[in-house]
């Protein structure tokens, strides 16, 4: 396009009042798609390098609407953020996915973990740690099994709130993972500070293994540090055998990715209890 001239202003006005009337919209249609119980939750599998087995499911938000079709959550869930509903989303994610990991335990599947993603709204607008628990009495899933998935955008907020918080959390008896490592606003101080158990790697920096040097140092450095900090290392977004060698070879503990399963509805997931190749 044009770089300058005067049609290009109009183009762009007009591009941003689509984004601004989408948005709108998407903010209306999600109260109801929470109320008409049209929000679903996918799980993608999560792979032990060393023995192909799943260790866990990541719970991920996928909404389908009548007429507008599927709705990405990269584009729904910043609405959400913005209009506060994220946390009755949250809590809508929260039990959801626990009755489904508590289902799998009584069907006599073991040894996995459910993850869930925590927005950053969910530690200012809502009482996580009562959420946390009233999930796990709810379900009576053991809270071992259950993971929070927090951002680097907690370093925004109040370090002493957030860390009483995941305090809390932890003494529950979940698992925190940071998620996202590397991409945020990132402050490696906090990461003595806060009590993780994992963390994870954001497939931009997976992507372009092996070809891009600079994302292989910071991958080897990530998972350098989380392990001399006594936290294991889950890498998302691999795609291919060639990323699964390096991480390997990194001692990175698990993967999760499109090279061993996309995000799928609870009944497909489930057939990943059976393990995978790990080539
Ligand atoms: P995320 O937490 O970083 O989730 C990982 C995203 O990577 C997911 O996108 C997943 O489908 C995608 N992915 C997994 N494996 C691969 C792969 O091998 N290749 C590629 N290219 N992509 C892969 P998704 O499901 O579209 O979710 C996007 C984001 O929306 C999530 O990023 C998370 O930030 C947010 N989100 C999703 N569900 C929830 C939720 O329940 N609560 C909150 N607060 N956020 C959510
Ligand atoms: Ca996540
Ligand atoms: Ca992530
Ligand atoms: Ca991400």
């Amino acid at each position: 396009a044009k770089p300058d001239g005067p049609g290009t202003y109009v183009y762009f006005d007009a591009a941003m009042n689509r984004r601004v009337a989408r948005s709108l919209l998407i903010h209306n249609e999600l109260h109801r798609a929470l109320e008409n119980g049209d929000l679903q939750l996918f799980y993608q599998p999560q792979v032990r390098i060393s023995t192909g087995e799943v260790v866990g499911f990541e719970a991920l938000l996928r909404w389908q609407h009548a007429t507008m079709g599927w709705i990405s959550p990269a584009e729904f869930i910043p609405v959400a953020e913005q209009s506060g509903i994220i946390v009755q989303i949250g809590e809508w994610v929260m039990h959801t996915a626990a009755r489904q990991a508590a289902q799998w335990l009584a069907r006599g599947h073991r040894n996995f973990r459910i993850a869930v993603n925590i927005s950053v709204r969910q530690f200012v607008g809502q009482d996580l740690p009562q959420l946390v628990d009233t999930v796990l009495k709810e379900t009576g899933l053991p809270p071992h099994m259950l993971e929070l998935e927090v951002t680097e955008s907690l370093a925004l907020h109040s370090v002493a709130t957030t860390l009483a918080i995941l305090h809390d959390c932890k003494s529950l008896g979940v698992k925190l993972a940071m998620d996202d490592f590397g991409t945020g606003y990132s402050s490696l101080s906090y990461l003595k500070r806060y009590p993780l158990d994992a963390l994870k790697i954001d497939q931009a920096f997976v992507r372009n293994i092996p070809q891009d040097q600079g994302d292989m140092a910071i991958t080897r450095a990530i998972v350098a540090m989380a392990h001399s900090f006594g936290m294991s290392v889950i890498a998302e977004g691999v795609e291919t055998i060639a990323q699964l060698e390096f991480l390997r070879a990194l001692g990175c503990e698990d993967v999760q990715g499109y090279l061993f399963s996309k995000p799928v509805p609870a009944d497909q997931a489930a057939t990943a209890f059976a393990g995978f190749a790990t080539y």
